[in-house]
């Protein structure tokens, strides 16, 4: 359907960007009375016109015809297994992320499952680079070792050898099935490089006969900074809970790719039940419209905070941010790989539970609390909190030291944000010097 304007996807030979496909990709005005907006189906269930359609619609639905050209996703049948504001959402992920189709799911810990239950079984191994989110750690360390699925860790996304033992450790038990990356890393914002891995990949395929699937977490600033599909990554899977819904108020996942990497997975979601509900898919549809917006906002937002902790008269900070990354391997990366930084960063101070606490407790703008990527902006101390389910030893490895502080930096004016660090700062250093000089006298 090329000739209907809500699935234009280029205006006088040129591609429309996304963000301008947001507003209205995907959404027919026409099959809702006009509408200018998507309003929200709550229907659990969807009329045939006919038995011979229901009977259609089942064999789509269940994978056994191909979706004809035009059709979408396939008819609609049941909310468990594809819904109208859910595909809109879907439509526009593809868009945003550079790949062939996606799928809404739950959560994002639905999508990483999904994947994972779709394509590792009893026998198999798989790599991973670590640290990756705590969530994804405990599904990995904890629950796919009891259904028989062996992880192996890797620690370097730069180094090919790193890798390479990671997989060869791997294939001692088994076949080694899935790479799962995540970068930027959290919380110290380290970055893998996604087409190394792709080489990796695919030497080990042609060597081995067995090429693993590349799954790579996109949350922390994808899409609009980073689109690991073009950089060869098979799917990558999204908590929209972060920067796509973008307000801190639902939960949703996404996972991108091909439509024959996908296809198996859509299948799985069905059948376990992981889809996400119609009025949080119609809120998503709402907040990609203004993504892109509040994105870049937030990095440059970030860039004016990150700017002022790295030169402030008050405490020490080393930055914990892609554009404060000395290692010019890491920069190469991330010149070649994002298009921006993200607003999701984090400063060290020195290594001090107390120091890092004072300035937790002396901010008032920044909220202290988990999660990322919301329109307020959070600090969080993850040593005590997100990471804290660490060992100590994994943690000083993994760079998780006492006084690493992460921000998520939100939409208030920036001036704003660096007189709440700035009167943070000056208090937790004068009680610094304060109880220094107790001590002394
Ligand atoms: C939050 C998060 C997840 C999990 O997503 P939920 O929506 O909370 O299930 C996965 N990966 C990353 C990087 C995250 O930040």
């Amino acid at each position: 359907m090329p000739d209907k304007n809500f699935r234009r996807t280029e205006l006088g030979g040129k591609p429309l960007h996304p963000a301008t496909q947001m507003t209205a990709y995907g959404y027919d005005p026409a099959l809702s009375e006009g509408a200018v907006k998507p309003p929200v189906f709550l229907t659990s269930t969807f009329v045939f016109e006919n038995a011979e359609q229901g009977a259609e619609f089942f064999d789509l639905a269940s994978g056994r015809i191909p979706v004809p050209e035009g059709m979408g996703a396939g008819g609609l049948v049941y909310s468990r297994f594809n819904h109208p504001n859910t595909e809109i959402v879907e439509d526009r992920l593809a868009i945003c992320d550079g790949s062939e189709t996606a799928l809404l799911t739950s959560s994002g810990m639905a999508a990483i499952s999904a994947v994972a239950l779709t394509y590792l079984r009893p026998g198999d191994s798989f790599v991973h680079y670590t640290p990756l989110y705590g969530g994804t750690e405990a599904l990995f360390g904890n629950v796919l070792p009891q259904w028989g699925v062996r992880p192996v860790p890797f620690t370097d996304g730069t180094c090919k050898d790193a890798v390479l033992r990671a997989l060869e450790e791997g294939a001692q038990t088994g076949p080694v099935k899935m790479i799962y990356l995540e970068t930027p890393a959290n919380p110290t914002n380290a970055l893998i490089d996604i087409r190394l891995m792709r080489e990796v990949a695919d030497e080990w395929g042609t060597a081995t006969g067995q090429t693993p699937l590349i799954v790579c977490d996109n949350t922390m600033i994808g899409p609009v900074f980073q689109r690991p599909i073009e950089c060869g990554a098979d799917i990558c899977v999204y908590s929209l809970s972060k920067y796509v819904g973008g307000h801190s108020d639902l939960v949703a996942g996404g996972i991108t790719g091909s439509a024959k990497h996908l296809k198996p997975v859509r299948q799985a979601r069905g059948v376990f039940g992981f889809h996400l509900d119609p009025h949080s898919s119609w809120m998503l549809s709402r907040s990609m419209e203004t993504l892109t917006l509040r994105m870049e906002r937030a990095a440059a937002s970030g860039r004016k905070v990150a700017h002022w902790l790295a030169t402030n008269d008050y405490i020490p900070c080393r930055l914990l941010h892609p554009e404060y990354e000395s290692d010019p391997r890491a920069q190469e990366i991330y010149r070649r790989q994002c298009d921006g930084p993200g607003s999701t960063f984090a400063f060290v101070v020195e290594d001090d539970r107390d120091l890092a606490f004072r300035i937790l407790n002396g901010l008032t703008l920044f909220k202290l609390a988990v999660s990322l990527g919301g329109s307020e902006s959070l600090v969080c101390h993850p040593a005590s909190t997100t990471h804290s389910g660490m060992s100590p030893e994994a943690r000083k490895n993994a760079g998780v030291t006492e006084g690493l502080i992460r921000l998520s930096v939100g939409l208030e004016h920036p001036d704003d944000l660096v007189r709440d660090l700035e009167q943070a700062f000056c208090s937790a250093r004068d009680s610094s010097q304060s109880r220094s000089q107790v001590r002394s006298s």
